[in-house]
């Protein structure tokens, strides 16, 4: 065996404060950036490549253009005005046969840099200079000063050079030379976190030879070169982007590994009683697909190792009354439910929806809430801690801070993007190992479903309860509020109900709710004085909620005006018609949410959204699409090409790290590829695992455990 190989870490893991350039003092600043190691400098990435084998002569620049220049400059003019924190630095720089205004503003100490002789060069896009007769002027350029005798000026020029972001007093240039030296003196072979084997079958290049180019590129020159590098795909790039994806899917198949070595200290039986309950609180004919996942999740409620299983399916599909008929499983083997939403609202709406679905069997459902006057709090805690409780219903505090269950045995996310991995590893590892469902709300991409929820198995219900019309959706103006109302009454009129929804995204939101309840005012007195409109919002007690609602599923109510706080739960089959006002507000997430509300029965439904989009091209989208398709896995691809992946999967809430080269959007294909071959990896890891695969193994394991404290096994 070849024990005397190095560690993945050794090579790179020296402090950077003994790196030729840089001592004590820089190494804090550095600290401060969170580049400790040699390793975190040379993966601090150029953010831009410029190609200094050819500059643009300055006589041929037009406006508008984004161009390199070098030339010298051969006067400077100093404006400042008398406010004091204002300044104008202005060069005129020429090369052979051009000259062009350079002008840096309120960068004073820029002056001390430039003087006549001084050779630069300049990165930037051409204007008119409005007070220079429309001459043509580079703003705020990045520049780049050129050092009279160079040792080193081949590194600076005559290839395609990385552009650094200035760290501290380290500018692009000082941090070239630096990161130069650094990677040429990097070992030819530096261990790796891919097996050698895969990296010959993808053909990507060495890991020390990837950092290299990273930095200086080795290229014939063409300009589809540059644009790689520019967009962080060229051949290193993409090496280094693999290398990500496969450490992070081995780390996701290692955690989903691990909770399988796990056994319960219970067992759960589908009996007669558990049977019984179930089929009480059946308010209606479970379709094929939500019998097959029930099935699923019953197995694994009954099996010897905790659950942990995604439910997937669109809106409206039905997930809620298979997670109800999970929970009567686990309260009827005697133990605990805890039901999680991601904010407040949402967790009330749950509340009511399980009392109404739960009815029949009478079990004692608790909200718990951080609103809550002290003194209820603590009964409620009580009454968990003493069992008596046996469904819990709030946000993620349920299980993160201390609450005391007496046994809890299942915990149900309604999850919408917020719990990722490694809170769920977290969770899985509290009390007796509760079993995990997690319910998305919204479809999302496969590419981000393998990320974020790679550690689940899956269950989907593709199918819609029966009785579903798509609901025709359209955009009107506000000026057309005319035809809103009309709708409102026609539909009324036909014996079927309203939602009005306008946007309140937290409780605190003042004056979002004075809209909303301006509006009901006036839609009551002036616009339907002979329609019953009722007000639903989240400063409401929760009995009056709850009474309002009842009222609106009983149809005493025909137009109900809201904030958001009916996303999710509400179920009156007689609505037809959705307003959602200031449409260009909401995401897309709860726009396909928002219209899940209605189109719940054979009637034609509706829905409008009222929407401003000015010129917000992303707003303008949103609609589109809306308007456009009922699919919600078309929106959520819509939505995350939109948003990007950093909204939909930020650090906190994935609890994925953020990616240094990798998009998952872009990268989408790379993803599957690596997820492939994670799981190859720990199979072979498994059955004869070889020195290498070990070697990885204990360096990814390393990785997850420095990074969010996670011991595995697997
Ligand atoms: P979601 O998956 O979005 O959480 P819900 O669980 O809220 O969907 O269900 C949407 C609506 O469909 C609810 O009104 C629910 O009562 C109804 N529903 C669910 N399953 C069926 C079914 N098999 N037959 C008839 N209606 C159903
Ligand atoms: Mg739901």
């Amino acid at each position: 065996m070849e024990t005397t190989k190095p560690a993945i870490s050794s090579t790179l893991d020296a402090a950077v404060q003994f790196v030729k350039g840089i001592g004590p003092r820089r190494a804090e600043m550095l600290a401060a950036h969170g580049i400790r190691s040699v390793r975190d400098l040379v993966e601090y990435l150029p953010f831009r490549y410029e190609d200094r084998t050819r500059f643009r002569p300055i006589r041929s620049l037009k406006d508008g253009e984004w161009v390199l220049v070098r030339g010298e400059v051969c006067g400077v003019g100093d404006f400042s005005s008398r406010r004091r924190d204002f300044s104008i630095l202005e060069l005129l720089v020429r090369d052979a046969d051009g000259t062009i205004r350079v002008k840096f503003f309120n960068q004073p100490y820029l002056r001390r840099l430039y003087h006549v002789g001084v050779k630069l060069i300049a990165y930037g896009q051409v204007k008119r200079d409005q007070y220079a007769k429309g001459a043509l002027v580079l703003v705020n350029p990045e520049c780049e000063i050129l050092e009279e005798d160079e040792s080193d000026a081949s590194l600076h020029s005559g290839r395609i050079v990385p552009i650094y972001r200035r760290l501290g007093d380290l500018r692009t240039r000082t941090l070239r030379r630096i990161i130069h030296s650094l990677v040429s003196s990097l070992p030819a072979e530096i261990p790796d976190a891919v097996p050698a084997a895969l990296c010959r079958q993808l053909r990507l290049m060495s890991r020390s030879s990837a950092l290299r180019q990273i930095h200086f590129p080795e290229t014939r020159g063409s300009s589809r070169e540059l644009d790689l590098l520019n967009q962080g795909i060229s051949p290193a790039h993409k090496r280094l982007i693999f290398e990500e994806l496969f450490q992070l899917q081995v780390g996701i198949g290692m955690v989903r590994r691990n909770r399988v070595r796990v056994e319960k200290d219970r067992r759960f039986q589908l009996g007669e009683n558990v049977r019984t309950a179930i089929k009480r609180i059946l308010p209606f004919h479970p379709t094929e697909a939500q019998k097959r996942v029930l099935r699923d999740i019953a197995e694994d409620i009954c099996s010897p190792h905790p659950m942990s299983r995604l439910l997937q399916g669109d809106v409206g599909s039905g997930k809620t009354i298979v997670a109800a008929q999970a929970a009567v499983i686990a309260v009827e083997n005697g133990s605990q439910v805890a039901i999680m939403a991601p904010t407040e609202i949402l967790a009330e709406q749950h509340y009511f929806y399980f009392r109404r679905l739960l009815a029949p069997v009478g079990y004692r459902i608790d909200l718990l809430k951080g609103s809550l006057p002290a003194k209820g709090k603590r009964q409620v805690q009580q009454r968990i801690a003493e069992g008596e409780t046996r469904i819990a219903i709030g946000t993620h505090a349920l299980v993160q801070e201390d609450v005391a269950f007496r046994n809890l045995s299942l915990v149900i996310i309604d999850e919408q993007h917020r719990f990722g991995v490694v809170q769920r590893s977290i969770l899985r590892e509290k009390g007796n190992h509760p079993d995990m469902l997690v319910m998305t709300a919204t479809p999302i991409p496969r590419s981000l479903a393998l990320t974020l929820y790679g550690d689940l198995d899956v269950s989907v219900i593709d199918e819609l309860p029966p009785g579903r019309t798509p609901v025709e959706t359209v955009w009107y103006q506000d000026r057309e509020r005319r035809r809103v109302y009309d709708a409102i009454r026609q539909t009324v009129r036909a014996g079927h109900q309203v939602y009005v929804v306008y946007p309140l995204v937290e409780e605190s939101e003042k004056s979002d709710l004075r809209a909303a309840t301006e509006m009901a005012a006036l839609m009551q007195n002036e616009v339907f004085p002979e329609m019953r409109v009722g007000l639903l919002h989240g400063r409401m007690k929760s009995a009056e909620k709850e009474e309002t609602m009842a009222s609106f599923a009983a149809g005493a109510i025909q137009v109900l005006i809201s904030t958001t706080v009916i996303e999710v739960g509400v179920d009156v089959a007689n609505a037809t018609l959705m307003v959602i006002e200031h449409a260009e507000r909401f995401g897309l997430a709860q726009l396909h949410q928002l219209r899940g509300r209605v189109g719940r029965s054979s009637a034609r439904s509706k829905c409008i959204l009222v929407a401003d989009v000015g010129n917000n091209p992303e707003a303008r989208r949103r609609i589109g699409i809306m308007c456009e398709t009922n699919d919600g896995f078309q929106i959520a691809e819509v939505d995350l090409e939109l948003r990007g992946p950093g909204e939909m999967i930020g650090t906190r809430q994935s609890g994925i790290p953020a990616f240094k080269y990798a998009n998952i959007v872009r990268d989408r294909k790379a993803l599957e590829v690596a997820r492939v071959e994670a799981e190859r990896f720990l199979e072979k890891l498994r059955a004869r695992p070889d020195e290498d695969a070990r070697r990885i193994a204990l360096h990814i394991r390393e990785q997850w455990k420095n990074h969010f404290g996670l011991a595995m096994t697997g």
